[in-house]
């Protein structure tokens, strides 16, 4: 019988990452786990919609035995039993990000053999998550490259404030993860911007890719726009892909209220300069979600910009679970290495 694991909510960057991290920790492993302070670095700390359905979720795929599984809870417990995959629905009934829930279960299933169909609505495109586009682009493809099939749909946006969003995706699993590395970016093949305007101005779209060519020097077929009409709510998204030999990375920002189009163009730019001359293939938010990946296949290095609070914290949340290395190593001013090694 193993002993339940202790975990601070509060540590490190303080945020949901670190109760998603464990909940996906305890299911691959089967170790149960108690968590306090959750989200307590955050304004409205404990458990949103967002969390909550994400511990929901991660209850159904495992039959596990939970406590304070409530909104607003800062305390969860958690015991999981055996993974099944299969046919499975999570609906985030706010716009809370769907991508999220995504990947707090999508670790468990993916070394889980046999198939699983999930649905899963609520917000799809929201800040401070990896939008649809990241996952359908960048992050998928890194992880059918370790063995596993997967397909996504993006049936419906679902944008902040309404949300409504769902997507479809598929994983077949023999149970086991390939280690890879990540070490190089290889020559650019394609760059795309894309402005998806929802029940807005399409001239918000048009602004945003017209700011993003000139300030890249792109040229206007790589310029696109995407009017989406069947949304529940409004909204706007802008995202710019790079496309290398090795790795595609995506970098993506929202329309609000109060901040130009230019402005929105603007911040992304600085992120896809700061990505391309650090000449580094992982962007620094696949360097916090490859990490659990890289553990499950048992080992792996990437090359990243210099780690994030959200790295660090991940880091030290994993070695919880598991008896592991994880190191990190700056290689030059903006780029650091990480290698995942079991002991
Ligand atoms: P909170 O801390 O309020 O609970 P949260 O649950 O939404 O927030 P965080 O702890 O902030 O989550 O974690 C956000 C996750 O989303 C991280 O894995 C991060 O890498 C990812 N992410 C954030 N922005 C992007 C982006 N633009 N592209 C890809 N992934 C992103």
């Amino acid at each position: 019988m193993t002993g339940t694991i202790e975990i601070d909510g509060s540590y490190g960057e303080g945020g949901g990452q670190i109760l998603r991290t464990s909940l996906a920790m305890s299911l691959v492993t089967g170790k149960p786990f108690h968590i306090e302070n959750i989200r307590l670095g955050r304004k409205k700390p404990g458990l949103l919609q967002q969390h909550l359905t994400a511990v929901n979720a991660s209850a159904r795929i495992s039959q596990a035995e939970v406590e304070g599984n409530v909104l607003g809870s800062k305390k969860l417990y958690f015991a999981p039993k055996t993974v099944k995959p299969g046919r499975y629905h999570f609906s985030v009934k706010t716009a809370g990000s769907s991508t999220l829930v995504l990947q707090t279960v999508f670790p468990a299933l993916l070394i889980t053999h046999g198939k699983s169909e999930l649905l899963l609505e609520g917000g799809t495109h929201n800040p401070y998550a990896p939008p649809f586009d990241f996952l359908a682009r960048t992050y998928l493809p890194i992880i059918s490259r370790m063995g596993v099939k997967i397909s996504a749909t993006l049936k419906r946006h679902g944008f902040y404030p309404v949300g409504g969003g769902r997507f479809n995706i598929s994983i077949e699993s023999t149970g086991k993860l390939s280690k890879i590395n990540i070490l190089k970016r290889g020559e650019i093949k394609r760059q795309i911007a894309r402005a998806v305007v929802a029940k807005l101005p399409r001239s918000i779209g048009e602004r945003e890719i017209k700011r993003i060519g000139d300030k890249l020097m792109w040229d206007r077929r790589c310029l696109h726009i995407e009017e989406v009409t069947n949304s529940a709510g409004p909204g706007n998204v802008l995202t710019v892909e790079i496309e290398s030999e090795q790795i595609t990375e995506v970098f993506t920002g929202f329309g609000e209220r109060g901040l130009s189009a230019e402005r929105v163009a603007d911040k992304i730019v600085l992120e896809v300069k700061e990505y391309l001359s650090a000449g580094v293939p992982v962007g620094k938010y696949l360097a916090d979600q490859l990490l659990i990946p890289m553990v499950l296949a048992g080992g792996g290095t990437f090359q990243t910009l210099p780690l994030t609070r959200h790295t660090r914290t991940n880091i030290e949340i994993l070695k919880q679970f598991l008896n592991i290395n994880i190191t990190s190593s700056q290689l030059k001013n903006n780029v650091w290495q990480i290698e995942v090694r079991t002991k």
